[in-house]
């Protein structure tokens, strides 16, 4: 007994050896070593890419979950993290590796309901989106003086004011008519973006993202879309206002998942500020232009959220691990609310796979596409709904359907090919959908005042 005992004791001592120190901070090699090793771990269902390069030449990594890396399967939908994009945020860095060691220990324990994840979800983690930033901030440490070290990128570009803004586009098709959905780049976008920016961009255009969180610290809330305040000076004085989305209930929704699922976000106090149930709308808060989050509602199909996940921007590494134990389950739960709503297949009578259907949804505007192989992705909280699906040169399809807490529906469409009219009754269309010029007017500002000046108060999270 004693023998067995001894045997014991020498396995724990062995496994406490060898178990990993994994609460520490990574620098950029370790990130990439991490990265590998996870993928190394759970060789089948990971894949490690890069979608581009810093602006001093560090590759943004991103570690794909998958049952099959590096293939979109129908009806799959695809979601994201990104981490870190503010270098000195650093706290969505580590719990993303932290998340990819776990979903890939999971798996292995055949723990189900990471098991169901993979099989069914397409994941994609990217821990740091400003690697560049990462090494200033981190050089300097955890306890550093100066708040905004390593923010920016190498060129001293804040990358989450360096999106396009569409934003203008789409307040003025709200009133004046216009697409709602996948708002055209400006012609010269990239001379207007910054590497890393353009990177996401070809990026987040490339893969047909349907829910995403965008990793921050400096704060804890949930923010959602939108950042930027449709009123920006009532009479001279500058103001901010909740600035909601067509899908703002939805949104609201997501974001309370996350605080409710996160140790403590969800009271609401925390860093000196209150947010009730832990969440806010982005422009309520302080209004912020070319953020990632507006871009990615506004000119793909992807919902995104903005996490704030600590009012210390750099913990401490002892920090770490309580960090990740309150976050471990709003990360998953988070992931797991892209299944819901409806789903299905947008076909022509022959079965060919319509890619960039139309599916709207009667009063919301706001309309998400079918992807390349003809799938489409609707997140709609229950209900009843009238949904319709469009594709130039076809019949409109329009059903009613009942969406449930659970599972998202399945609804296919098979659209029926018009027939040609004889005679021109109907109104002239829209030259190409999503490519309306605007009027002069209202084309978006070069740039934007900076937060800092709008909010002298505060720090940017
Ligand atoms: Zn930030």
């Amino acid at each position: 007994m004693s023998g067995l005992l001894s045997v014991f004791f020498h396995l724990l001592l062995l496994f406490k050896l060898v178990a990993p120190v994994t609460f520490r901070h990574h620098r950029y090699d370790d990130l990439v070593r991490t990265l590998y090793k996870v993928h190394n771990e759970c060789p089948y269902i990971t894949r490690v890419y890069s979608i581009g390069r810093s602006v001093k030449g560090r590759h943004l990594y991103v570690l794909e979950f998958s049952d099959y890396p590096g293939i979109h399967e129908p009806l799959e939908p695809e979601v994201k993290y990104v981490g870190n994009m503010h270098g000195n945020e650093v706290l969505g860095r580590e719990l993303l590796l932290q998340l990819a060691e776990f979903l890939c220990e999971e798996f292995r324990n055949a723990n189900q309901r990471i098991v169901r994840l993979v099989e069914g979800t397409r994941v994609h983690i990217m821990p740091s989106m400003n690697p560049d930033g990462y090494e200033v901030a981190a050089a300097q440490g955890a306890d550093i003086s100066g708040y905004l070290v390593g923010r920016n990128n190498a060129n001293g570009v804040d990358l989450n004011r360096n999106f396009p803004d569409l934003n203008t586009y789409v307040y003025y098709n709200e009133k004046h008519g216009g697409p709602n959905h996948h708002l055209p780049l400006p012609d010269n976008w990239k001379s207007q973006v910054e590497p890393e920016t353009e990177a996401v961009i070809h990026w987040i255009r490339s893969f047909n993202f349907v829910l995403s969180a965008n990793l921050h610290g400096g704060a804890v809330v949930a923010n959602y879309p939108y950042d930027k305040s449709l009123e920006h000076r009532v009479r001279g004085v500058r103001r901010t206002a909740n600035t909601p989305t067509p899908d703002d209930k939805l949104f609201q929704k997501l974001a309370k998942v996350y605080s409710y699922a996160h140790g403590w976000m969800h009271q609401g106090w925390n860093c000196g500020d209150y947010f009730p149930d832990g969440i806010t709308n982005g422009a309520s808060w302080y209004s912020l232009s070319k953020g990632m989050q507006d871009f990615n509602y506004l000119h793909t199909n992807c919902f995104e959220i903005t996490l704030e996940l600590s009012c210390d921007k750099f913990p401490r590494q002892e920090e770490l691990q309580r960090e990740w134990l309150g976050n471990r389950e709003a990360l998953i739960q988070f992931l797991e609310q892209v299944h819901q709503g409806i789903k299905g297949m947008v076909l022509d009578e022959n079965y060919n796979n319509l890619a960039e259907a139309v599916i709207s949804v009667s009063g919301i505007n706001h309309d998400v596409t079918s992807g390349d192989h003809g799938d489409y992705f609707r997140l709609l909280l229950p209900g009843t709904y009238t949904v319709t699906a469009t594709a130039p040169g076809f019949d409109p399809e329009t059903v009613t359907v009942t969406v449930g807490p659970g599972e998202p529906k399945l609804v296919n469409f098979h659209l029926k090919r018009s027939i040609p009219q004889a005679t021109p009754t109907r109104r002239v269309p829209n030259p190409g959908h999503g490519r309306r010029v605007l009027p002069k007017k209202v084309q978006p500002r070069a740039r934007e005042e900076d937060e800092e000046t709008k909010r002298p108060q505060r720090v940017p999270a």
